[in-house]
């Protein structure tokens, strides 16, 4: 390019040097240069090209000098700015090609390039050829210049003003870059599960927030608290690899364990040539702190970066530490460290699906009496007990056989069958277990089940071996059990007639008969006892000692009850509307409905409900319920009895009530046991548990029947007995309510011929 002189600003106004052209163009950096500024000059007059390098040519920002890029064309610009990259500023030509290839131009760079961040100075040589105002705007063009207008110092101060701008813009949309790719990383770094995989993915995420490979570790500081500062490695990449899951001494890497230590004392992230200490602060007086290695030295905008990619990540770890901690909290119970009930589900599922299966067996251990020891003793007693069980458990088996607690005081031990077996864990209970210097003398009750005779899910084979256990306990002292098919199936038949019962309430397969109670001298009926029938669509009848215990189990019973309740008051109003009004209606009451917190309200209900008149309905309860807890159930009696309603006690004589606690029931009537019935014409003895029962009544006021009679002879002891009232095949069979009707007017008729 020829030498000229091109005065840029003739005008004298200013003061400003004009810029002439010498024989030493200011030189221009190598493309590329890292840290230059590029400014791109895009003109078709070659002499605009070395006046402006000239001019601006030792400028120098931030330490940082210019880097001049040459189009001579609007073409020529197209094509290279497709591949040059990091433009700062163009200087532009609006006349070139054409009158407005400059304006077309910038409208190339801004639409179909897409380059925002490029700040654009318009030059033209014409005051008429300004652009309009709102290409400007659109365009987003930096500034517009006559050519005469930029004097040296005009070109220097714009060029300055475009240069600080994009480095504004660049700054906000690296931030903005680098801010999202934070989010990104956290997100990533949200899926990994477990403690080690998120350290790994924090050293990753964090080389690849900087373009960089990974290449460090991470540690956490060891229990500061007590003064042991010790670096424990939790994730490691490239160089550091063989560090992973060990303590980080000094002799390791002393350099990189000082400036870890730095950065734990200084809490915060410390930055050198070629490395980078990152600090995250823990929540739970846990730090971590991770040591990268890089290639280059960071950006200021980097360094910030990653101060937020810290206090972002800092949470993260806190969270997947808390995860783990719940993670254990899940599986390993807390007392004694011991697999809890669900990782022992896992086990056995394991173990199940493992060649071991066919020689191992499961056993629960359930310590005896162990309540009551922790009632007496204290908790904190009992829960060094409980350590101490746990203690010898996993000392004598824990090598070879997984132990576990799943409950309270239950146990469990897995493994092979030769071990698992009732002799060798029931020795272990020999010795006593000594707490506090205290004896403590322990014997346990076994279910076992063997895996290899199990078809079914580790939960279930989990389920056979506490029924085998509640087999034990209610064979007394039998000690241990071995679960067999025969009790499977018994158990499923019970799951099978339960959803078949909850079926048949639902679809009115149950309903209610009553059955006569009479007196004996008269012969004459006094009232009935509701009793439920289930008969299933093909006509079989299911009788209601199999039913009922399993409408209790499963809680039916506490609809089906209050149904049985209201059916049997309806019933009573109906016969009492019948003209049999001085006639009373027994109805039973099983402890899981008296239990029940909202017995009561559904007791009045009924009675309000159905109009019944209360002192014409009776309850009958058991006699085994009636010893159970005997404070709530004198307070209950008490508010029954309160709703006018009286109360027989059914089975009467198979209990063991004792006659002062009978004495504080607020009850009305006593009902001896069929089997007492059956036994006195049978029993040689002159004195039977029937006549006791009927004396009982008489001493302390109490009214008695007699149900089952179903003969004669029985009746006629009974009445000769003093006893008044009877129930049974011999008078009438539970019959339907409609029967019932038929047969009260029989009865009658049958009394007044
Ligand atoms: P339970 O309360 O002792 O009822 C008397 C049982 O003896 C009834 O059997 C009745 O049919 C039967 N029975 C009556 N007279 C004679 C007789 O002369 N000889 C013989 N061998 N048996 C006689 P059922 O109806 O099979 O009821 C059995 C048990 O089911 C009842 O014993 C009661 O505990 C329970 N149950 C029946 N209905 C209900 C109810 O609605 N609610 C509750 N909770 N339990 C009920
Ligand atoms: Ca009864
Ligand atoms: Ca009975």
């Amino acid at each position: 390019m020829p030498p000229s002189i091109t005065p840029l600003d003739q005008s004298k106004d200013d003061h400003d040097d004009l810029v002439f052209l010498d024989e030493h163009p200011a030189s221009t950096a190598a493309p590329g240069t890292r840290g230059a500024w590029r400014v791109m000059i895009i003109d078709d007059d070659e002499d605009v090209h070395s006046t402006t390098t000239f001019a601006l040519g030792n400028l120098d920002m931030q330490h940082r000098p210019l880097e001049f890029v040459h189009a001579y064309s609007a073409s020529q610009a197209r094509d290279m700015l497709k591949v040059e990259h990091e433009i700062a500023v163009i200087l532009l030509d609006v006349v070139m090609e054409q009158d407005d290839a400059g304006l077309h131009l910038v409208r190339y760079i801004r639409e179909t390039l897409k380059l925002a961040d490029v700040r654009i100075i318009l030059r033209t040589g014409q005051p008429g050829y300004a652009p309009e105002i709102d290409a400007i705007r659109d365009f987003d063009i930096n500034d517009y210049k006559t050519k005469s207008e930029l004097t040296r110092i005009k070109l220097f101060t714009t060029v300055t003003a475009a240069i600080r701008s994009y480095e504004q813009i660049r700054k906000i949309n690296d931030s903005r870059r680098g801010l999202s790719q934070i989010v990104h990383a956290s997100t990533e770094l949200m899926t990994l599960h477990g403690v080690h995989n998120f350290a790994t993915g924090v050293l990753t995420q964090a080389a690849e927030l900087l373009g960089q490979v990974p290449n460090g570790v991470l540690c956490v500081q060891e229990c500061p608290e007590a003064g042991c500062k010790e670096l424990h490695v939790m994730a490691s990449a490239g160089d550091y690899r063989h560090l992973l899951n060990q303590p980080l001494l000094p002799t390791d890497d002393v350099r990189v364990h000082e400036a870890m230590e730095a950065a734990l004392v200084q809490r915060r992230n410390i930055y050198g040539p070629d490395h980078v200490v990152l600090f995250f602060a823990g929540k739970a007086s846990r730090d971590f702190v991770a040591w990268m290695t890089i290639k280059r030295t960071l950006t200021e905008m980097e360094e910030r970066l990653l101060e937020v990619f810290c206090s972002n990540v800092a949470v993260g770890l806190d969270n997947v530490e808390l995860v783990s901690h719940l993670h254990n909290a899940a599986f390993y119970d807390q007392l004694s460290k011991l697999p809890n009930r669900t990782r022992l589900v896992e086990i056995l599922d394991a173990t199940l699906a493992g060649p071991g299966r066919d020689d191992a067996t499961l056993s629960l251990v359930d310590l005896d009496h162990f309540a009551e020891t922790n009632d007496a003793l204290g908790h904190q007693f009992g829960d060094l007990l409980l350590l101490a069980v746990a203690g010898r458990l996993q000392s004598h088996l824990g090598q070879q056989l997984t132990v576990a607690r799943i409950g309270g005081d239950i146990f469990c031990v897995l493994g092979d069958s030769a071990q698992v077996n009732p002799a060798m864990i029931l020795a272990l209970f020999q010795t006593p277990f000594s707490i506090d210097g205290q004896d403590v003398q322990l014997s346990a009750t076994l279910g076992l089940v063997r895996l290899g005779e199990h078809d079914g899910s580790g939960a279930d084979a989990l389920k056979d071996a506490d029924i085998a256990l509640k087999r034990a306990k209610s064979q007394q002292r039998a000690g241990h059990f071995y679960f067999s098919r025969s009790m499977g199936v018994e158990i499923r038949e019970r799951v099978r007639m339960m959803h078949a019962l909850r079926t048949a309430f639902g679809q009115n397969q149950l309903f209610v008969v009553y059955q006569p109670q009479i007196d004996l001298v008269t012969r004459r009926p006094v009232g009935a006892e509701a009793l439920l029938r289930w008969q299933t669509p093909d006509g079989k009848f299911i009788s209601p000692d199999r039913f009922i215990p399993i409408a209790e189990y499963s809680g039916i019973i506490i609809d089906l009850g209050e149904w049985v309740m209201r059916t049997a008051c309806r019933e009573l109003v109906a016969l009492r509307d019948a003209g049999h009004d001085n006639f009373m209606m027994s109805i039973n009451v099983s402890q899981v409905q008296f239990r029940h917190p909202y017995f009561l309200d559904m007791l009045r209900n009924a009675l309000e409900d159905t109009k019944a008149p209360p002192e014409f309905v009776e309850l009958e309860i058991t006699e085994s319920m009636a010893m159970e807890e005997p404070d709530m159930l004198i307070k209950m009696l008490g508010q029954i009895k309160q709703t006018g309603v009286s109360i027989a006690i059914d089975d009467f004589g198979t209990g063991f009530s004792s006659l002062s606690y009978l004495q504080r029931l607020q009850i009305d009537r006593l009902k001896i046991d069929r089997a007492f019935v059956t036994e006195i014409t049978g029993s040689a003895r002159g004195s039977s548990i029937a006549e006791m029962v009927i004396q009982l009544g008489r001493n302390l006021g109490l009214a008695v029947i007699a149900e089952g009679v179903e003969d004669e002879r029985q009746a006629g002891i009974l009445q000769n007995l003093g006893c008044p009232l009877a129930q049974g095949f011999l008078f009438a069979r539970p019959m339907t309510a409609e029967a019932l009707k038929g047969w009260l007017s029989n009865d009658a008729l049958a009394a007044s011929a």
